[in-house]
């Protein structure tokens, strides 16, 4: 596999299409546009950020039932958000097959544009949805691989059952085959005393129809395997996961997985056919563990350059697994030698992909069924390098739903953007980057993010006007021929090594993901800074350029429109990199004093304040005894001579001795 490829690749968990994107939809595209965006900036690489939709199972068929009723359509069309228009085209056509591909053809549109208003990077050539044909060939092709691993079996036990489709359910937090009522305990064992424990679930198909238990004898996913279990951790070891609280999870979700059955009836559900059984048809859980790697295929799909009648094993097993030979791959599927080459050559452009964002829902079901599958059939170098996680969305501290009527969907969203709140001097287009900046901004990832109104219009929207706006004022001290900073004087280096540092910090949150904490120094220190420096009259136009430039860079990924239009503004048709960190330009006595000059007392009740907290812990924790000595590492010898002048009484009577490091933060440790 190509280990020099020129794309940095990631995706998000392709959507069910079920109505309007909300809230909890943006949160993911944005979160990954923002990484995917940042990594390709970074590492001077092109990004590919595709786009899929999961339309198998048996949530369309509901939708399209739904529609057919002869009921008052009005709220239903409201909810699914399809117009009469589009609600004729549906029924004009006589199938569900045909019907069911029309609505995606609905929903992929609809997706499009509002994907496009939120500025993602998303690549739309490489749309496919997992109802199409050529998809549920790759499907097949994988449980056929699974097979030959010895990885489907059959299992007899007691399962989740409904009684009107006559088949098992499976309970997970996804939701995908049944819906809950009540609180859910997902810790706890389901099936007890051949009765559903830890909630209560009816069928997605059969609202009012209870779940039961019953024996069934089923063809399953042997997740429980161990040898393969082993591999999926050993090559977990070697993928960073974000937020890192999530990482710990990972052995044991892996180990106790069981298999799983993927058969069920075809009656009213979309889903490829089992190529085990072609009275059966795959559930929707089993079809998407490695739907990431079938990008390449489905533009060349669209393209023309490939057919379904092309989409043969031995094309899949040479391409994705290196079996066979090129000519043996063209003979069997009907191409010529270069197509397949060119499909080969697209996917180790792509291929592993860099990064795999996925909901916290599917913590516990997509992702270890995706790693064990990949573990289990595609070559080791397929291992995602990269899994982050993202949590849930709420508004005002409720859960968002239907009923409750207080889902925020993007469309309107942007749509009130655009027309009430647009951002002075920017394009509208640019404006609406205020919804990803508060979305990257507002809060940790390692937390549900609360939508709140009121938040985002004055930290959202507000937090970005001020950020145009302070570079719009520095900008008047941008010359167009002087670039190089003269540093002349105490504040002009004060600035430079608030650049730097924030060069360095910033890049190190963006690489895990801590968008928050990059934001806070790339826009509220660095344009607090800068606001300061222009009102207390610093005039070295190269180090404002300098500054305004890394600005811009360091917070393209979260507003590449803003940024985009402000750089164009400022600095012509320049193009944005990513910043790099220079020590030459941070000057530490220089800023230590013109820190203490600027906040004079606070200045130096901040530094004792940190250091007595410092000893604090370390007392707390033993590594120092009360009237022991510590040793505090300041990093310029400003501040030690003016900390060594102060009279203070640390933690525990502790004796202070000081020594000087340039090159990092205040520090204590203590002196045995
Ligand atoms: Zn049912």
């Amino acid at each position: 596999m190509n280990t020099n490829k020129n794309t940095f690749s990631g995706n998000v968990a392709y959507t069910t299409p079920s109505g309007r994107m909300h809230l909890g939809h943006g949160l993911g595209q944005v979160t990954t546009d923002v990484a995917i965006r940042f990594s390709a900036l970074k590492e001077g690489k092109k990004p590919f950020f595709p786009f899929a939709m999961h339309s198998t199972g048996k949530d369309l068929v509901k939708i399209i039932k739904q529609l057919e009723g002869n009921e008052d359509l009005s709220p239903v069309l409201v909810r699914y958000n399809i117009s009469i228009p589009e609600l004729s085209k549906i029924l004009s056509y006589p199938d569900l097959d045909s019907r069911v591909n029309e609505l995606v053809d609905i929903y992929r549109g609809q997706y499009e544009e509002v994907l496009k208003s939120l500025g993602t990077c998303i690549d739309f050539t490489t749309f496919f949805s997992s109802h199409q044909a050529e998809n549920q060939r790759f499907t097949q092709w994988t449980l056929k691989k699974l097979d030959e691993k010895g990885l489907i079996v059959q299992t007899s036990s007691q399962r989740p059952y409904c009684d009107d489709c006559g088949e098992i359910k499976a309970i997970e937090r996804d939701l995908s085959e049944v819906s809950a009522k009540g609180k859910v305990d997902w810790e706890v064992q389901r099936i007890q005393d051949g009765k559903i424990a830890g909630g209560e679930f009816y069928c997605r198909l059969h609202s009012n129809t209870p779940i039961t238990v019953k024996t069934t004898s089923e063809r399953a996913i042997d997740y429980s395997n161990s040898q393969v279990q082993d591999k999926v951790i050993e090559l977990s070891a070697g993928m960073k996961i974000f937020p890192q609280k999530h990482a710990s999870d990972l052995e044991e979700i892996i180990r106790t997985r069981k298999a799983k059955p993927f058969e069920r009836r075809p009656y009213e559900m979309v889903g490829a056919i089992s190529p085990f059984d072609d009275t059966k048809k795959v559930e929707a859980l089993a079809d998407s563990n490695i739907y990431m790697e079938f990008f390449p295929v489905a533009q060349m799909v669209k393209e023309g350059k490939l057919k379904l009648q092309n989409l043969s094993d031995q094309l899949f097993d040479f391409v994705y697994l290196g079996r066979g030979n090129v000519d043996e791959a063209a003979k069997a599927s009907g191409l010529r030698n270069e197509t397949i080459q060119e499909l080969s050559q697209r996917v180790s452009q792509i291929y592993p992909m860099d990064l795999s964002v996925i909901g916290f829902e599917h913590k516990e079901v997509h992702m270890p069924f995706s790693l064990f599958t990949r573990a289990a059939i595609l070559p080791d170098s397929f291992f995602f390098k990269e899994y982050l996680i993202t949590g849930h969305i709420t508004n005002s501290g409720e859960k968002m739903s239907k009923s409750k009527g207080n889902v925020v969907y993007l469309d309107e969203t942007l749509k009130d953007i655009a027309e009430s709140h647009p951002i002075e001097g920017l394009s509208k287009e640019s404006s609406l980057d205020s919804l990803r900046f508060f979305l990257a901004y507002y809060q940790y990832l390692d937390k549900d993010f609360d939508w709140n109104q009121t938040q985002f219009i004055s930290a959202g929207v507000g937090g970005v006007r001020r950020f145009v706006k302070g570079i719009e004022d520095a900008s008047r001290l941008i010359l167009l021929n002087i670039q190089t900073p003269s540093l002349g004087t105490r504040k002009d280096k004060w600035l430079s090594t608030i650049a730097q540092r924030s060069i360095e910090e910033s890049s190190r949150y963006m690489e895990e993901r801590n968008h928050r904490d990059s934001l806070i120094l790339s826009v509220d220190m660095m344009g607090k800074s800068l606001r300061e420096y222009v009102h207390s009259k610093g005039e070295d136009n190269g180090l404002v350029s300098n500054f305004v430039s890394a600005q811009l860079a360091l917070t393209h990924p979260v507003m590449p429109r803003v940024t985009q239009e402000l750089s164009h503004r400022i600095f012509g048709n320049r193009e944005i990199s990513w910043p790099s960190y220079n020590p030459n330009l941070v000057f530490p006595e220089e800023f230590e004093e013109e820190e203490h000059i600027r906040n004079g007392n606070e200045y130096v009740k901040r530094n004792i304040k940190i250091i007595s907290a410092e000893v604090e812990k370390l007392i707390g924790k033993k590594y120092v005894s009360p009237k022991g000595q510590v040793e505090v590492s300041v990093p310029a010898q400003y501040l030690k001579n003016l900390l060594s002048k102060q009279d203070f009484k640390l933690p525990g009577d502790c004796r202070i001795t000081y020594t000087v490091d340039n090159s990092s933060k205040l520090s204590v440790r203590p002196i045995n």
